[in-house]
């Protein structure tokens, strides 16, 4: 059997390697949006599938045997695609989403927010100096709300042109505390924006910014596909792969 595993996130290049440890095919799809990404091993194609329709065409033509969705919680779009497509055809689908942190300590004191411009607006009012972390397709929704801020903006690849007054820190995770305690206070932060993520690679921040007394705006996840089965971790995917065979 060969699963195709979308990815672009640690969990989905864990399970890859998992997978072909225990001898089944995979192959993974990388949607090409960063320059230089961390390749899973295996088999990777590149690039987007043409929308519900292409997706569906390659589960045809690939002859996958199942898909595990493993892509970024606000990878909404594939998410969706896969969902439709692999209800059409007929073809076993998987969400493996990491948990979100709206269980952390000190969660309940953050300014939870529906989207990214309405992140925008909230942290206009929280600060002067805000560190977005917002990754580099939503920043757009921030330009006309904060570009009179001495934003600190941590992106992976050039945003290209962002407000004059911003900065642009090229980074990519995962952090230590201890780095981003310093990020914080070089940059004098006084607000944290973010998006609820989950994981581990990208959670340092979120206690750097408790120890500072920083406050926190952080998006909601979009909602998932319905009826879409959903686990946490990389283990339960395996085993989940494993069931089919
Ligand atoms: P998205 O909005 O859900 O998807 C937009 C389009 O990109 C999709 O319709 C599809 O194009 C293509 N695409 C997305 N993921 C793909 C994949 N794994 N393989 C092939 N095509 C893919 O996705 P996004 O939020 O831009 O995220 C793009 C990728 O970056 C995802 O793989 C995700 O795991 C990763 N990522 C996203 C974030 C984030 O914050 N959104 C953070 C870290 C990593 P077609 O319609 O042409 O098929």
């Amino acid at each position: 059997m060969s699963v195709l595993v979308l990815g672009g996130t640690a969990e989905a290049r864990d399970l890859a390697g998992r997978l072909l440890d225990a001898g089944v095919p995979v192959l993974s799809s990388l949607a090409g949006r960063v320059q230089r990404p961390r390749l899973p091993a295996g088999e990777v194609r590149i690039g987007g599938f043409g929308g519900a329709t292409g997706l569906r065409a390659h589960l045809v033509s690939a002859g996958h045997h199942a898909v595990v969705d493993a892509t970024h919680p606000f990878a909404a779009q594939i998410s969706a695609h896969a969902a439709l497509g692999c209800a059409t055809v007929g073809v076993p689908l998987l969400r493996l989403q990491r948990p979100g942190w709206s269980t952390l300590p000190g969660a309940a004191d953050w300014h939870w927010v529906d989207g990214h411009a309405e992140a925008a607006g909230v942290a206009a009012t929280l600060g002067a100096r805000p560190f977005l972390t917002v990754g580099r397709q939503s920043l757009g929704d921030f330009a006309e709300a904060l570009a009179d801020r001495d934003a600190l903006t941590r992106v992976v690849d050039d945003p290209g042109t962002v407000p004059t007054r911003w900065r642009v820190l090229l980074d990519r995770g995962p952090f230590a505390l201890d780095a981003e305690l310093e990020v914080m206070r070089q940059h004098r932060s006084d607000v944290l924006v973010t998006k609820d993520s989950g994981g581990s690679y990208t959670r340092p921040k979120l206690d750097a910014a408790a120890q500072l007394g920083i406050p926190v705006v952080v998006v909601r996840r979009p909602a998932a596909p319905h009826g879409v089965r959903t686990v946490p971790g990389v283990e339960q995917a395996v085993t989940w792969v494993r069931s089919l065979s």
